[in-house]
This record gives C-alpha cells, structure tokens and sequence, in this order.
C-alpha cells in the first residue's frame, strides 16, 4: 500500500480561531504571569458552562489538579485510596507522590470504568483489613460517563469522598448534568489532546468559593499573608499562566460544536460496526449516558486481529492505539492490591482507539473507511 503524506492522528489540538485575540491582550497589557484577566475569565467561562455551584480553579496541569484534589480531601502518607484500574497514568501517579498506597479497582463492561460491584467488595475487604480507604479516584474513560449514581451510593454508604477524573470528559453528562460536577473535587485536563486545550493546563473543581482559595493558596507556593515571603505550610507552583488561558477562553467559544463533530464521527464509524458481530464501538448504555466521545474506541474479537487493524493503519499512516493499559499491569504499580477479574484486561487486550478528532477532514474519513472496509471484508 502506498504511503499517504500527512498522517492522520489520533486527537490532535483543533484552535477556533480567536484564541490568538486573548493571547494577543495578555501581551499589550504585560500580563505575562500565572496571574491575571484571562485566568479570571476563562474559570468564569468554565463554572457558567459546568453549573452545580462549580468553583473552578484553572491549573498548569490536569495531573497538578489530581494532586493538590488528594490533599485537600486529606490524603496522608500511609493512606489508601481506591482508583480505577483502567486508566492514564496519571489518575494516580499523585497517590503516590503523596506517599500514599493505590488501590486498583476493575471496569464493568458497559461503560468500561469502575465497576461498582468490585469498588464495594474492595472497601469492605479494606476494612476488614484494618485500613479504611481515604477516597474514591473514578474516570469517566474516553468521555464515557462512569455508574455516577452507582458509585455515588457507595461514597455516601461509606462516607469516602469522590475524586471526579473527568480528564477526558468535558461536555460529557449524566442525567443531563455535566461531569465535572460529580465529585467532591473534579478535575479536568487541558492538555494538547484532550477535548478542548489550553496548549497544556488542566483545572480542579471545588464545592465552594472556601475550597477553591485555599487550593489557590496551595498552587500558589501557601504564601502567608505577611509583607515578606512566610509559609507555613508546604506549597505547589501549579497555577495555570495567563497566556495558556487565553487559548481556554478561545477553546471555550467551540467546544460545544467540537463536541458535536466528536460525535459525529462516532455516528461515522458506527455505520461500519453496527451489524458486525465480532467488533462492537463502545457506546452509551441507556440514554441518562451522553457521552462527548472524546475517543472512539472499538473491541476486537482477539488481540491478533486487533494488531492486524492497528498495523493496517499503521501502514495507512494512520494513528489508532490500544486502549489504557491498566495499572495494576504496570510495573510502577505491580506490587499494588487490585480487585476484580480480567474485564480491563481484555480491554486492554482487544481494545483499538480510533482517529477521533474534531477536525477530521472528509478526506481523512476516506482514507480511514478504506482500512476499515477492506479489514471487514
Ligand atoms: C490527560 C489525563 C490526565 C492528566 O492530565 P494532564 O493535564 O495531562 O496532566 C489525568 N487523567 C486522565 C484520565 C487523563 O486522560
């Protein structure tokens, strides 16, 4: 097969146009700093789209978010906490920064996030255990929303708070309520991937204007109110800069039509996997699931023919990749309690994530149903 030119990639940035406009501000007015309007701004933006009282902090990072949301839910060295097994690295990479012991939950097979079943066996073996898990770390994977009401129960059954990772998720909801606003602390990410982006950055989510100052306060180096520099707590430089958020504010004006295009592919690729009985395209299981479809993701009948299709499209010069590998399989995390069967696993295994981004051209859907319809066939 001939080599096409440009490559077709998986979820590259898509501007819309007037993110260079708040950027260009930033500059007349000097405000070259993690400090200053666009930040303001781009919160605002962010609270009057998310509702439910969000009190958003914006944040050089959607894995700084994670971290300073673990220790304002009072995450210590020694502590356990439950995450998601199926994930980015970075959903608990911050549990150990703090010294604390991840503990690795299952997916369920409809949404393909934790499985609420396996979280409450878990919590009850902990206890028995003698260590009460801190809090609840639960990924809405590929912007598919998890169980929220599910695993809302058990947190309030046990009183272990939600740390919401709606990472991938903005604009995704559940019973019509955005994710986001899930957790006790959400997190989303900004990243140059992700669903809208800030070139990087990320963003954590308080129940209230007390919460959301004092995780200032904590992004800020915890400067003690003094005329010289004082601290009596230990800080972070995880502010997000003014320049980044000026591409938010950009990135805000269209993310709701780079939804729709999301889902449009979707609907694209769900044309070729409707009728096939040996590859299923992840989809909403009832319709309280409204999903952004940051990525589409299909399963294969088998990790041969799953490797047969990547490398098709490899040969296409296109990008596709298995889905998260999960972490009680990596060999950060290997010595780390998991819960649960092989449900990741096998995703992990025979799981393909498709090009997916909003500005996929007519062309590059082209050349993508031809791997496609020639792998069927
Ligand atoms: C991207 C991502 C993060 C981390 O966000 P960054 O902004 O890249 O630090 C965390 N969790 C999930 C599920 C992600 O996809």
């Amino acid at each position: 097969m001939k080599q096409e030119k440009n490559r077709i990639l998986l979820s590259p940035p898509h501007m819309g146009g007037n993110e260079q406009k708040y950027i260009a501000e930033a500059f007349v007015n000097n405000w070259i700093a993690p400090f200053g309007p666009n930040i303001k701004k781009f919160e605002k933006d962010l609270e009057y789209y998310l509702k439910e009282n969000s009190n958003v902090v914006g944040l050089n990072s959607g894995t700084a978010a994670i971290h300073l949301g673990l220790i304002l839910l009072g995450v210590k060295s020694g502590d356990e906490v439950l995450c998601q097994s199926l994930t980015f690295s970075a959903s608990a990479n911050p549990i150990v920064y703090l010294g604390a012991k991840p503990i690795f939950i299952d997916s369920e097979k409809e949404t393909w996030n934790m499985c609420p079943i396996t979280l409450e066996n878990a919590i009850l073996d902990r206890i028995e255990k003698g260590n009460k898990p801190k809090v609840i770390i639960a990924v809405h994977l590929y912007g598919m929303p998890f169980k929220v009401q599910e695993i809302k129960k058990i947190s309030e059954k046990y009183n272990i708070p939600i740390l919401e990772d709606s990472a991938e998720a903005l604009g995704s909801t559940y019973n019509n309520q955005k994710c986001g606003t899930f957790g006790d602390i959400s997190v989303l990410s900004f990243n140059g991937n992700k669903i809208i982006t800030t070139s990087g950055g990320g963003a954590l989510i308080a129940k209230s204007k007390e919460i959301k100052d004092r995780a200032v306060f904590l992004a800020t180096q915890a400067k003690d109110n003094a005329p010289h520099y004082q601290h009596s707590e230990i800080g972070y430089n995880y502010r997000m800069s003014n320049i980044c958020a000026g591409i938010g504010i950009g990135q805000m004006e269209v993310l709701d039509s780079h939804i729709l295009a999301r889902r449009e592919i979707n609907a694209f690729y769900k044309t070729f996997f409707e009728n096939n009985k040996n590859i299923c395209l992840l989809k909403e299981p009832n319709d309280n699931f409204y999903s952004n479809h940051w990525l589409s993701i299909i399963l294969l009948e088998s990790y041969e023919k799953r490797e047969i299709l990547r490398n098709a499209f490899e040969e296409a010069n296109i990008e596709t990749r298995p889905v998260w590998k999960p972490m009680h399989l990596q060999p950060i995390f290997k010595e780390y309690p998991y819960y649960g069967s092989k449900n990741s696993e096998n995703l992990f295994e025979r799981g393909l994530c498709l090009p997916s981004g909003s500005n996929l051209t007519d062309n590059d859907k082209t050349r993508i149903s031809k791997v496609i319809s020639s792998f069927v066939n």
